[in-house]
């Protein structure tokens, strides 16, 4: 889920008020000045793309450009059952003004009586967590390459006073080019939980949160260091079949490094340095992109070309 800072908010909370309103056809007349209103006749539908909780994803061109996009629709039940229509909105007022070839876009979004449209930019090679489960686990080369620019991303959302706080392979996507999607805004906690193991979404809480105290935009950095360990092994370093004993191996940073796959001390050492129970001691994601690891491993492109 990504959240905005406490300062942001207040600030976000107004632009929502005045200008964003998914339900209220009166309350969005300030917004509909700036924005386009989008129909769904403006769209030719293709195939469907996946199925979320809320609702399915579709390919979809929008007519007069022809431009492909993957339209989400969510059903406006399900969402008030599970009370997320605030979350929506929030979400889509962050998602809508981000703008970064590693983060997914959303171009616009409109609604009937029964649904909610999200008009998102089009991944065609789908779920990197698909990939994962394929390949078991990534080559440094690869791991290193989606790593850096997932750090980029984080760099810009973070400037941006955006922490995204809920990085993991279910919620990137991947590009016509290769290029990793973060396509999360919120949605992931609440949809099909799509790993298998125990733990479900713990595995990628960093101490601070399972333990509910303050956390601030290092969360992001350990949970990019439990994704680049997952990349490498395949599976997240604090698994454990019972929830609890997840949660104690991630307050102890019960890190361990398995002998196979066989992964380089270099890459270790950068994990070791992102999983730091001490949030201001994590590797600040600028000095990250400078690690001798990722320097000698990522494609200086950002694009993983296999
Ligand atoms: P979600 O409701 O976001 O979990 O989406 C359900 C499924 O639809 C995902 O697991 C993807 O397989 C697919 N999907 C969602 N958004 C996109 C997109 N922008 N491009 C391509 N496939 C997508």
């Amino acid at each position: 889920m990504a959240i905005v800072t406490e300062t942001q908010q207040q600030e976000k909370f107004f632009i929502l008020f005045v200008g964003l309103c998914l339900y209220n056809q009166e309350a969005s007349d300030a917004s509909a000045a700036a924005q386009k209103r989008w129909n769904l006749s403006d769209f030719d539908i293709g195939k469907p793309l996946g199925r979320g909780k809320f609702g399915h994803v579709y390919l979809a061109r929008e007519k007069r450009s022809n431009h492909i996009v993957a339209l989400k629709v969510l059903f406006k039940t399900q969402l008030q059952q599970s009370q997320v229509e605030h979350q929506l909105r929030r979400e889509v007022e962050i998602q809508s003004h981000l703008r970064n070839p590693n983060i997914l876009r959303l171009y616009g979004y409109f609604y009937d009586q029964k649904r909610v449209y999200l008009i998102l930019e089009y991944a065609a090679r789908g779920e990197l967590y698909k990939e994962l489960q394929k390949c078991k686990y990534f080559s440094e080369r690869r791991a290193a390459t989606y790593v850096a620019s997932l750090a980029r991303a984080l760099i810009y959302c973070h400037g941006k006073h955006v922490i995204h706080r809920d990085i993991k392979p279910e919620n990137l996507l991947i590009g016509a080019q290769g290029e990793l999607k973060i396509a999360d805004f919120g949605w992931s906690v609440h949809t099909f939980n799509r790993r298998r193991t125990m733990c479900g979404t713990l595995d990628y809480l960093p101490p601070e949160m399972v333990e509910s105290v303050e956390h601030d935009a290092s969360v992001d950095i350990w949970s990019l260091g439990i994704l680049c360990y997952e990349f490498l092994y395949g599976v997240p370093p604090f698994e454990a079949m019972e929830h609890s004993d997840t949660y104690r191996r991630i307050v102890q940073v019960d890190l361990k490094f398995p002998p196979k796959p066989i992964v380089s001390a270099s890459a270790k050492d950068l994990i070791s340095q992102m999983l730091v129970k001490e949030s201001a001691l994590r590797l600040p994601l600028h000095r990250l992109l400078e690690h001798p690891w990722i320097v000698q491993n990522a494609d200086p492109s950002g694009v993983y070309r296999g």
